[in-house]
């Protein structure tokens, strides 16, 4: 058998599984401790779960979140269930699962942009795909390139002496040694200064970094955001304005450290105009941002092509985007800044049967079939927001 012939039998023993239902529901699960942004705070997450049912019988899962609603990206759980329930959704119906690339070229046909709602769903085709051959799903896309991808933990409380105590126990405990200070919420100076005095508490402890979430200007970057790298930060997240591509620019010239895009990027179009314009130094991947795996493989390979570093930015997932998230960075060839991929360690709670599981400062590539994760029934059920108005007066908005 020649090497094409092969390669054509292995294809074509993807079983043709057709889409026969898809269903989204809206679940509000609580966190350990409050989370906060420049521009909101979370005690909650709200997720939008998808059940994509085939004639094969085979279910494909999934989720959706956003940082806390729509101040991030102007998408929201909601309004994402509305357009799958209303024009994603059905158009998948009938439409072969495992063929996810002509599904997916359909989903852009029916609705542009909506990058978080196609993520969700080529998410949901990728784990039936790689259901129907019984292998995890980095198996499918290539890999593995690793088994685990390091973890930085969110520094979010909003205060120095809070923010350095949960350091603290996150080194002691083996889960994390680096970790990511959000700003923006605080005024600047309070921000700076309790980022500073973050930086003295963990010295020689922990590496450190800073997520600015576009909060700042370009004037208010250039005055401040040295006094962040000398204190010992180690990398400056989306300082300014997402479109400002130049001012990125302008600063990371000016900076000894480097600068991420995080809100400036969603597209590969978006990361070859930063990499003409040499505005950062590290691309910032997300599945929801982007629309999914392909997306972020093609924005790996503009990274690749331009020397830029990749980190693996999140959404507080659950088990089953942090699942998804791992099934992604088991297959790049490089992740150098390593993850944030620690929604299950946030979460008072999970909604699978055997939740992420984390070792020696890593979070560990699931290896079980498709995304690797099973949804519990019960919890799901015990957590949607049409059964448990309680919980969804509870979340802030
Ligand atoms: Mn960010």
């Amino acid at each position: 058998m020649t090497r094409q012939t092969a390669m054509q039998s292995n294809l074509a023993a993807l079983p043709e599984v057709r889409v026969s239902n898809v269903e989204c529901i809206l679940v509000d699960v609580p966190g350990k401790r409050p989370h906060q942004h420049a521009a909101t705070g979370m005690r909650h997450q709200s997720y939008l779960i998808i059940r994509v049912r085939t004639d094969a019988g085979i279910e494909g899962i999934g989720e959706i979140a956003t940082a806390g609603g729509p101040w991030w990206s102007g998408d929201s759980v909601e309004a994402v269930k509305a357009t799958i329930d209303s024009y994603l959704g059905p158009a998948l119906i009938g439409e072969s699962a495992t063929g996810v690339l002509v599904a997916m070229r359909k989903l852009d046909r029916v609705a542009a942009f909506n990058w978080f709602a196609k993520a969700g769903l080529e998410m949901a085709l990728y784990d039936i795909a790689a259901k129907s051959v019984a292998r995890p799903l980095h198996v499918l896309l290539g890999g593995p390139t690793r088994t685990s991808v390091p973890i930085t933990w969110p520094l979010g409380t909003g205060d120095a002496a809070a923010d350095s105590d949960e350091a603290l126990q996150r080194i002691d405990a083996g889960i994390a040694r680096s970790f990511k200070i959000k700003m923006g919420s605080l005024p600047v100076d309070k921000d700076v200064a309790r980022a500073v005095e973050i930086a003295r508490r963990l010295r020689d402890r922990a590496e450190l970094r800073v997520d600015l979430n576009a909060a700042w200007t370009e004037t208010v970057a250039q005055r401040h955001l040295p006094a962040l790298v000398a204190a010992g930060i180690a990398l400056i997240e989306q300082p300014i304005e997402r479109w400002n591509l130049a001012g990125h620019a302008r600063l990371a010239r000016r900076l000894n450290a480097p600068l991420m895009a995080d809100e400036s990027l969603a597209t590969s179009r978006d990361a070859a105009a930063m990499a003409a314009s040499q505005a950062v130094q590290v691309f910032a991947l997300k599945l929801m941002k982007s629309g999914g795996y392909n997306a972020c493989r093609d924005i790996a390979a503009v990274a690749t092509a331009h020397g830029i570093a990749l980190f693996g930015g999140c959404f507080l997932e659950s088990s089953i985007g942090t699942a998804a998230n791992l099934q992604l960075g088991a297959t790049l060839p490089e992740l150098s800044w390593g993850s944030e991929w620690i929604g299950p360690l946030w979460l008072a709670d999970d909604l699978v049967a055997e939740p992420v599981r984390y070792e020696n400062y890593s979070a560990c590539v699931p290896a079980g079939p498709g995304l690797g994760i099973e949804l519990n029934e019960d919890k799901l059920t015990f957590y949607r927001r049409d059964k448990n108005p309680v919980v969804a007066a509870a979340v802030p908005h």
